[in-house]
């Protein structure tokens, strides 16, 4: 399915990886905001084996050079320490505009920079936009459906969100996102694209980062207890990293102005899913013959404020309009990122 991801191998990562050449005519100068993170690194990997110019604009709060070192010195690379909220000059032909911290803890550290970083970081980006006539992709969130009353999720609910409680600086930053995006789009004409990205895991997320994923997946492998806020009864729905890059670029060269969900529609109750991550790491330990430890144990911690109930992509646009559907089961996803925890804790490299 991935002919351009299958050439990198996560765990063994050399330099420069083999680019395709693209006539010139079809090369894009690509900015991605936010790229040396979690998404955008694999992002950039994608453009760069296509054969497009890409630059990274990334402040390094949540992200890493480490996530793109691959491509540093490469002849269409270049990494560009600089923070969203200040003016950015270029030429560009298409901006992907990630940069913003997305885990709770990382986003909850300084609210206040986290709803500067989505207000004036997009509105620098989208000024950019404006004056270079470069399409403007913004990654934003199922997070802007709040708490939602209705299940799933399709893209015309208008949500239900605490304006001032501890997500809001994300999930109102976002909501203010997509305004402005509007905004430009109606007053001054640029081309928008609006992902609503809904949970997604995969290599390369930050271990220490508090999402449930990654947590469940370094808890287990440690041995250590697995931590469920709550009961456990509150519902995510888990896509794999290449999905969502799949989708992303594939919005990006639709003509799809709307918002677009983008997201895996497989629903755990968070219970359900420490169970599932705890027996794909027993069967990964077993398989690579590492002594069996005693079972993790499954804890219960406080419920933190506002945490949505239940979360599931309505993905029937993005199915008819980009012909784009999920390909990785949570199962092959989530095998793939404990091996990538597992060799890295091995190499002690995390
Ligand atoms: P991440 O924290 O790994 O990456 C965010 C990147 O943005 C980091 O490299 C960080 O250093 C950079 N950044 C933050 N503030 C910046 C600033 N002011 N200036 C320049 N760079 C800045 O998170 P991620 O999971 O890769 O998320 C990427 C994007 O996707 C975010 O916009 C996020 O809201 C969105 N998203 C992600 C998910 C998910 O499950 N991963 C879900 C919904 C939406
Ligand atoms: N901007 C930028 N790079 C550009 C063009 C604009 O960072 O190449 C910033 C600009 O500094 C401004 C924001 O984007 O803060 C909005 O620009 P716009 O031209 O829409 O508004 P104005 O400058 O007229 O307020
Ligand atoms: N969660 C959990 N244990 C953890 C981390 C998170 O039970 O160690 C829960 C969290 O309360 C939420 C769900 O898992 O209900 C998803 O949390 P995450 O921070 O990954 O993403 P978000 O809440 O933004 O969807």
């Amino acid at each position: 399915y991935y002919p351009d991801t299958q050439s990198i191998s996560y765990t063994t990562l050399t330099r420069f990886p083999p680019v395709k050449l693209l006539a010139p005519e079809k090369r894009k100068r690509v900015l991605v905001t936010g790229g040396a993170g979690f998404v955008g690194s694999h992002l950039v990997d994608r453009l760069m084996l296509l054969g497009h110019e890409v630059t990274v604009l990334d402040n390094f709060f949540t992200g890493s050079k480490t996530t793109v070192g691959h491509w540093v010195g490469h002849p269409n690379f270049e990494l560009v320490r600089h923070d969203v909220v200040e003016p950015y000059m270029t030429e560009c032909d298409q901006i992907y505009h990630l940069a913003c911290p997305a885990s709770p803890p990382h986003y909850q550290f300084n609210s206040i920079k986290t709803v500067k970083t989505s207000f004036m970081g997009t509105l620098n980006m989208l000024g950019l936009a404006k004056r270079t006539k470069a399409r403007f992709l913004i990654t934003s969130t199922s997070e802007v459906y709040g708490d939602p009353e209705v299940h799933p999720q399709p893209e015309d609910y208008w949500g239900h969100v605490n304006p001032i409680g501890i997500r809001a600086c994300y999930d109102e930053g976002k909501r203010v996102a997509e305004t402005l995006t509007y905004g430009y789009h109606r007053q001054n004409g640029v081309d928008v694209r609006v992902a609503r990205i809904f949970n997604t895991y995969g290599p390369r997320m930050n271990p220490l980062d508090g999402r449930v994923v990654s947590n469940f997946i370094m808890q287990a492998l440690r041995g250590e207890d697995m931590t469920i806020y709550g009961d456990g009864k509150q519902t995510r729905s888990f896509q794999f990293i290449h999905d969502l890059v799949d989708g992303l670029i594939a919005l990006m060269n639709s003509d799809e102005t709307r918002p677009v969900n983008i997201g895996n529609s497989d629903e755990f109750t968070i219970g359900e899913f420490a169970e599932l991550v705890r027996e794909i790491v027993e069967k990964v330990q077993r398989e690579d013959g590492t002594p069996a430890r005693h079972r993790v144990q499954i804890v219960y911690k406080p419920m933190p404020q506002d945490d949505p109930q239940k979360r599931r992509p309505d993905t029937t646009r993005a199915r008819q309009v980009l012909d784009w559907q999920p390909r990785w089961s949570v199962r092959m996803g989530l095998e793939e990122m404990v091996r990538y925890y597992k060799t890295k804790m091995e190499e002690g490299s995390i």
